[in-house]
């Protein structure tokens, strides 16, 4: 038994998916975790809240709607948390949006062209995301919306987060949500905005956790493959709409890439976080940490 009092979590994009599977696994860690999501998501995180206050005794939690990309709400979020719970100890800033067309007039065909070249794979599961989207090219919009939401929402969870943790003189944990394409540029063809946006959160990881290291705070970003979520699901309903693809094709591909034979699920995630947040983590810090089956590796 420790002393020490129990310490408090805010997840971003919380409401399904990787962000989901992050808070159930923190609060079954013993850390009290306050939940966030975009208003529209309030019923889902209103249910996710309750399920963490069932968990046992003296479980807390707590709901804070925010769209990260917006300053003022995420400031209000941390103070939110903070009046809620009496403190912030750990911050994984998850939310993000995947918007993936190419910027070329005509491009590649998603399949058909490099079905069996295993270097281009990566490449097609791009191409396959590209078909998410509806419009033909990518565009200046596009391009503000993902890079608002996924790496200035990032910057303001840090920056509130860090300042706050800084204030409270304790230390603390701040996570951030990278990916693959966030490490393979080239892998990424087709995508560049999304993966623009993966590798400046790696940039923001690295130079928080250069400012954030005297005061015991640790900086980090997981940096997934295909990870089964509402998102990827999306992504493969999209192919059998656009391309009669069959159901599951588009895990299909990915799991035939992986040297484990799989595709990852949110709790994978989940786990890294919790090793990450826990105190024997103390030494790693500005590092963006790759957790894909074995498809790409460092
Ligand atoms: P998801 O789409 O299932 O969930 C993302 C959540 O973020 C949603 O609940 C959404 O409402 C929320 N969100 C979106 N915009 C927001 C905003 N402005 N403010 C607050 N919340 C917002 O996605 P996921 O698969 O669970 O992915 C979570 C994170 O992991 C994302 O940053 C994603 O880019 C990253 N990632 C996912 C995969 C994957 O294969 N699923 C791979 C690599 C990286």
């Amino acid at each position: 038994m420790t002393d020490r009092p129990t310490r408090i979590a805010l997840v971003t994009g919380a409401a399904q998916g990787i962000g989901r599977a992050i808070a159930l696994r923190l609060a079954k860690d013993g850390i009290h975790v306050a939940v966030n999501d975009i208003s529209t998501k309030l019923d889902d995180l209103n249910s996710l809240s309750e399920e963490i206050i069932a968990m046992g005794p003296g479980m807390k939690s707590s709901v804070h709607t925010a769209d990260v990309s917006k300053e003022e709400q995420v400031k209000a979020m941390i103070e939110g948390v903070v009046e809620t719970h009496g403190g912030l100890d750990v911050m994984v800033a998850n939310a993000g949006i995947a918007i993936c067309n190419s910027f070329l007039e005509r491009p590649h065909p998603p399949l058909s062209r490099y079905r069996f070249k295993s270097r281009f794979v990566i490449g097609i599961l791009i191409q396959i995301f590209s078909s998410l989207s509806l419009s033909a090219i990518a565009t200046v919009e596009e391009w503000d919306r993902i890079f608002s939401i996924n790496a200035r929402g990032t910057f303001l969870c840090y920056k509130y987060a860090g300042n706050q943790m800084v204030k409270q003189g304790r230390g603390g944990r701040i996570i951030g949500a990278s990916s693959i394409y966030g490490k393979s540029g080239n892998s990424a063809a087709g995508c560049s905005a999304y993966a623009g946006t993966k590798f400046a959160i790696r940039g923001i990881t690295q130079a928080a956790a250069g400012e954030l290291g005297r005061h015991c705070i640790t900086v980090n970003a997981y940096a997934p493959g295909f990870i089964e979520s509402p998102m990827t699901v999306q992504a493969d309903k999209a192919l059998m709409e656009k391309y009669n693809f069959e159901s599951g094709q588009f895990m299909e591909t990915y799991r035939a890439l992986a040297p484990v034979g799989y595709v990852g699920k949110p709790e994978d995630i989940a786990a890294l976080v919790s090793y990450l947040v826990s105190e024997e983590a103390h030494f790693v810090t500005g590092q963006t940490i790759s957790i894909n089956g074995g498809v790409f590796c460092d």
